[in-house]
């Protein structure tokens, strides 16, 4: 395998293609920043959400509004910090007024994440809620079914253990599914400290995931002002 180095040199050759994608035309016309992630790109922890709301499409990075907030203080309570994960999304561009993904703009952005995902080679990915955990599960079974059990899948050519879990945005306003957040949360450094998953005996494909709603509200009005000047590499 490539060193942490080179690994992390062709991750940042992979944020510049990102940042000229023109695949969606429509995301492509009406986005701020491509969001593609940010981390640690040796991490052992990655997360992958659905994609950028306002405020992450004018800063240029994921999970910066409340829904991060949240995902930051579940982290801080098992001890750990958003610098030592990596976190992604499923689309890297904001599809305009928050709709759903559409299973086209899913298919052109997946071979970016199963990209970073072998890149970064985490032991663990949590997926965020439905739409991560379809695509990479290679299933149609919602969150609510498979939330909190980790299961060993191959992503492109790295096969890792994926833990799925409530998208934080879903927990933010219902008591009940933070709960249920916070419980899986507590397995975490669990399974983290599972032997890391055996090599690849086979590819799962990644097939285009059923439209299934799920409760994620409308993320709060973005609050920041364009963030050209962040840069994200820095960030990893
Ligand atoms: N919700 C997501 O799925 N991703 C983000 O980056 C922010 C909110």
């Amino acid at each position: 395998m490539a060193s942490a180095n080179e690994r992390r040199e062709a991750l940042k050759v992979l944020l510049m293609e990102a940042r000229a994608c023109t695949r969606c035309a429509e995301l492509a016309a009406t986005r701020t920043s491509v969001v593609f992630g940010a981390g640690n790109a040796d991490a052992d922890l990655m997360f992958v959400g659905e994609a950028p709301g306002a405020n992450e499409d004018l800063q240029g990075l994921p999970f910066v509004g409340a829904a991060g907030k949240l995902l930051e203080t579940l982290l801080g309570e098992i001890g750990l910090s958003r610098a030592e994960v990596f976190i992604a999304n499923v689309l890297k561009c904001r599809p305009p007024g928050n709709r759903d993904p559409r299973p086209g703009e899913i298919e052109s952005c997946t071979p970016y994440l199963v990209r970073q995902v072998e890149l970064v080679s985490p032991r663990v990915i949590c997926t965020l809620g439905n739409f991560a955990t379809k695509l990479l599960r290679g299933d149609p079974a919602g969150i609510s079914r498979v939330h909190g059990r980790a299961e060993v899948r191959t992503i492109g050519s790295h096969t890792t253990r994926l833990y799925p879990i409530h998208h934080p945005a879903a927990a933010l306003y219902t008591p009940a599914t933070l709960e249920t957040l916070r419980e899986d949360f507590r397995r975490l450094p669990g399974v983290l400290a599972l032997p890391a998953a055996p090599p690849a005996s086979g590819v799962v494909p990644v097939p285009e995931p059923e439209s299934e709603p799920e409760v994620v509200p409308e993320p709060e009005p973005a609050t920041q002002a364009p963030g050209g000047a962040v840069e994200q590499l820095g960030l990893f």
